[in-house]
């Protein structure tokens, strides 16, 4: 199986996006107390580590994290906004450390949309940098995107910009929006799409990039809402093949193990055909409505077919549709659980620690940040709305 977890290398971020999940916190890590985390995942068997945040490039052991995660035989990969590998020589850098993959976040290739959801001027140009000296390090580069009411007309626009002016990137990752935390949790009027709305757009995106041979996958989107391309649902894919993901979060949620995909079903979910193999409607913040939910009425051993026989992910390679079937009849159990995510503390590794120097990043982020909220018009996250208590 080939599990990948997360580590949160810090909590702060050089962006200040609305919709952000993960803001800051007073939690800090050393290359000692990451080098423990990616023994976890060692010995957990897992294949890969992404190096995730905040902005994982502000942490300055990063190369010594990566180096030692690569020694360790992870396949190491990160996620970013792009805006430090825009120098070429910290691309060659995290390259030479064993960096192998790299996905750049970008929302937008309209400047105006971008600038608005990153809450900084010229992110756009520093991304598309990043897109370039990433591939020139040797590291793979995908754009990830998540998916949310101000892109959510032109998320087709935006991978035909990609095709044209940056053919390197041949993978793609959606997200759509996680309204449960941090800012995404209290800005979510202004953030947070209805499925209809991207629907007509994701579908072109999808069929674009199939047609140009690229590869993707879509989170937290229903399959009645990908039907076509339901093959590269993340929860679909993680249900039909068993997977689990582990997270090291910086803050007080710690060691969190997923190993359940289905979020909540509605009525009509019971007679739809795709029902064994849908992660359904993610409910984590209640700001979707399962009435935008409908049934469909195809055959969803097409679908496990698929993603078992897909030449680009080997971890089920020789399993037959007859094997999968009882294998998977043996997995589930007799009463799905009917909870969007079923997570579990480990609590038994420290992820980081609270630290003076993280009270003192805190307090200065969060007056920093509150003067960009004000500017933007968005709400900071619950326990930030007086800036001045933290000093
Ligand atoms: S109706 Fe329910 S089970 Fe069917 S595809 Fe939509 S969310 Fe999934």
């Amino acid at each position: 199986m080939a599990n990948i977890g997360y580590i949160q290398v810090v909590r702060h971020c050089n962006h200040f996006c609305g919709f952000c999940s993960n803001p800051t916190t007073p939690y800090t890590h050393d290359l000692a107390s990451m080098r423990l985390l990616v023994d976890d995942l060692v010995e957990r068997g897992y294949y890969g580590v992404v190096m995730t945040g905040g902005e994982p490039t502000l942490h300055a052991e990063l190369p010594e994290i990566i180096a030692y995660a690569s020694e360790r035989g992870l396949h190491v990969r990160m996620i970013t906004n792009g805006w430090r590998l825009a120098d070429r020589s910290f691309a060659a850098e995290l390259g030479r450390a064993g960096l192998r993959l790299v996905h750049v976040s970008i929302y937008s290739v309209r400047p105006e949309i971008e600038a608005q959801l990153r809450g900084v001027e010229g992110t756009l140009e520093k991304a598309f940098a990043a897109l370039d000296n990433a591939a020139a390090a040797g590291v793979e580069v995908n754009i990830n995107s998540v998916i949310n009411r101000l892109n959510s007309d032109h998320l087709d626009a935006n991978v035909r910009y990609f095709t044209e002016h940056h053919p390197q990137v041949r993978h793609f990752v959606w997200n759509n929006l996680d309204p449960s935390m941090g800012r995404a949790e209290v800005n979510q009027e202004r953030f947070v799409p209805r499925l209809a709305e991207f629907e007509l757009s994701l579908h072109r995106a999808l069929r674009h990039l199939h047609r140009s041979g690229r590869t993707f996958r879509v989170e937290r989107v229903p399959l009645c809402y990908m039907t076509e391309f339901a093959w590269a649902s993340t929860e679909t894919r993680k249900i039909i093949k068993g997977e689990e993901r582990v997270v090291h979060f910086l803050d007080d949620k710690q060691t969190v193990r997923q190993t359940a995909w289905g979020h909540v079903y509605a009525e009509g979910c019971e007679v739809c055909s795709l029902r064994p193999v849908c992660g359904g409607l993610f409910d984590q913040g209640g700001a979707y409505d399962p009435g935008e939910l409908h049934p469909v009425f195809v055959d969803h051993e097409a679908i496990v077919a698929a993603v078992l026989g897909d030449p680009g992910d080997p971890s089920f390679h020789g399993v037959s549709l007859a094997q999968w079937r009882e294998e998977f009849a043996g997995r589930r159990s007799p009463e799905p659980v009917p909870r969007a995510r079923e997570t579990m503390k480990e609590g038994l590794i420290p992820v980081g620690r609270i630290t003076e120097r993280g009270r003192r990043l805190l307090a200065a982020k969060r007056r920093a940040e509150a003067v960009k909220a004000e500017r933007l018009g968005v709400a900071v996250e619950r326990g930030a709305e007086n800036p001045a208590s933290d000093t």
